[in-house]
């Protein structure tokens, strides 16, 4: 058979008939490197099933663990994925992505100034009117107030001072952070492919 008409065939899975009240949407897989090794902690690296079924008719993934949960298509019968490794190593990207979420994680959810965890929001160092620009380096986690009480200006002219500088984090140095700061909702069959030392959700 063609590969086309596989993809296409994935494509024209459905939802299991028994079962119409549960949304497949949530139904992610976790994608795993070649070395079994989580593609991506930040973001998580997750799929949408209809894209891991469609990885799998492509033999570009290995199917490692699935939901009880299964879709049909005319000629098959198959359980969605939970956990797939790709066939082909990827080399990981040295550093994460600069976004907000990756930004707060560095600075492990504190203020840069203050130490508060409360009403967090982000700091521009350097003013953006004085040139600043919004880069890691130029960053920082603020709580609402200190951010209120810099105004405008350099840390030095607001008489505060950040308490680490701000810097471009490896994806290593965020995934140590990580671990204090595990995702919201992992399915059972992902936890033997992420951390040892977290407690995971039911
Ligand atoms: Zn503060």
């Amino acid at each position: 058979m063609f590969k086309a008409e596989l993809i296409d065939r994935a494509a024209h899975f459905r939802l299991a008939e028994d079962d119409p009240q549960r949304r497949l949407e949530s139904c992610p897989a976790l994608v795993l490197n070649a070395d079994y090794t989580p593609l991506s902690y930040y973001p998580l690296s997750l799929w949408p099933w209809q894209t891991a079924i469609k990885a799998i008719f492509l033999e570009r993934v290995d199917v490692v663990a699935s939901y009880e949960r299964q879709v049909h298509s005319p000629s098959l019968d198959m359980k969605i994925p939970s956990v797939i490794a790709l066939r082909q190593y990827v080399r990981p990207s040295e550093f994460p992505a600069f976004t907000r979420f990756n930004l707060f994680l560095r600075d492990r959810f504190t203020c840069q100034y203050c130490g508060s965890g409360q009403n967090l929001t982000f700091d521009h160092v350097v003013p953006r009117r004085l040139g600043g620009r919004t880069s890691w380096e130029n960053i920082a986690t603020a709580c609402a107030p200190c951010n209120m009480k810099k105004g405008g200006r350099r840390p030095k002219e607001a008489g505060m001072r950040l308490q680490v500088e701000p810097i471009r984090p490896t994806s290593w140095q965020l995934q140590q952070h990580g671990k204090s700061f595990p995702p919201g909702y992992l399915h059972e069959t992902w936890r033997d492919w992420l951390y040892w030392d977290i407690e995971l959700e039911e």
